[in-house]
Order: C-alpha cells, then structure tokens, then sequence
C-alpha cells in the first residue's frame, strides 16, 4: 500500500495532509507486471492438462490477471513448462524463451519440468529446466493440482512486488544476452560448457 507523506521537508498544503500519498516507480512497474501476466499456450505433457483445467471456469486464472494465454512468444512473459521435457523438446522451449520479449518468466510445473520426474536420468529426458533456463517459480508434484499452479502464479506475482527496476537485469544498460540453444546429435550439448561453440549461430534444425 502507498505511504502517507510525512517529510517534513515536502511542503504539503494544509488542507491535503493526511491525504498525499507516495508511492514508487518500482510499485507502479511491478502492479502493472504482476496484474497482466500473459502465459504462453504451451504444454508438453500431462501436467499440461491440470494447466488447461486451471485456464477454464472452473479455477479461473482470469482472477489474477492471466485469463489471455497467447499461442506466440512475442506477446507473452510467462512461459509454464508444463510436464516431461525432453531432449528433442529442449532446443524448442529455448527457442521460445528467447523470442518472448522482456520483462520474461518462467514457472517450472511438475516433478518432470522442476527435475526430472518419474524419468528422471533417462536417456531422452532433461534432469530439470533449470539446467537450462532461470526458473522463477517450482511447483512440485507429479502433476500439481490446478490449486497448487494458482499457488505458484500468486508466489510469482509476490516475487514481481519485490523487484526493482534499478536491479533486474532487463532495466541495465547492457544488453541481455539469448540462451544459447542446445544442439541435438547423438546427446544434447550445451553451448554454455563449450566456449567456441557458443560463437557459432545456433543450427536451424
Ligand atoms: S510430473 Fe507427472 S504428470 Fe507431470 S508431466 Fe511428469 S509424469 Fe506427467
């Protein structure tokens, strides 16, 4: 909630003390982030479907602020990985992350998407998103209710209240580099554990 003005060095006109408000860049930013999350319509797996069921009537994202979920990254800064991600999968999901503009978010839903799940260290599956992309909010559970997805979204709109434009890395002067995108072959390779490979464009395929 705003303040009330209470320094003394601020005149204030008699007759509106008690009634100036002061408030922050910061909480203007954050209430007009935090009141229009827009997801991306994505799923991957099962999980995907509680995502679908938490989107409709009954549980109701349209209360917080997130009813619009868009079929293109360019118009959304919420990306819910919603169930198994697989190393077919992956060079996708960071291709969409990096198309969606900032300031973007990412919610890691179920035990698959937050680390591996019931497949956890097997051939074609990732141990996590997070290996990958910054997670902002884990909801665990194999798959989460549509309750404990609203949960997650509401711990996600109270970690936007706390930021600060002169922190968060979108905000800074330097420009904000892409993921790197994994390249497929007989395993996945991540870009980020071989320095000359980040150099080259990222393959098509
Ligand atoms: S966490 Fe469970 S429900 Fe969700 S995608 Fe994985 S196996 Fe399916």
């Amino acid at each position: 909630m705003p303040e009330t003005l209470d320094n003394p060095e601020v005149p204030v006109p008699e007759e509106l003390k008690g009634q100036v408000k002061i408030t922050t860049l910061d909480r203007i930013y954050n209430w007009g982030r935090r009141s229009s999350v827009w997801p991306m319509m994505f799923g991957l797996a099962c999980c995907g479907i509680e995502m679908i069921a938490a989107a409709a009537s009954r549980y109701d994202l349209a209360r917080f602020g997130m009813e619009i979920m868009r079929p293109s990254p360019r118009q959304t800064d919420l990306i819910i990985v919603s169930g198994t991600v697989t190393k077919k999968m992956l060079p996708q999901i960071i291709r969409l992350y990096n198309q969606m503009p900032e300031p973007k978010y990412v919610v890691a839903m179920g035990a698959c998407a937050c680390g591996g799940g019931p497949f956890k260290e097997g051939y074609s599956v990732v141990s996590g998103i997070d290996k990958f992309l910054p997670v902002d909010v884990y909801i665990p559970g194999c798959p989460p209710t549509p309750q404990a997805l609203l949960h997650g979204l509401i711990t996600l709109q109270k970690k936007i209240d706390k930021q600060s434009i002169r922190k968060v890395k979108w905000y800074q002067k330097h420009e904000s580099r892409e993921v790197p995108v994994p390249l497929l072959g007989p395993d996945l390779i991540d870009p980020r554990d071989f320095p000359e490979l980040e150099e080259c464009e990222p393959s098509e395929s």
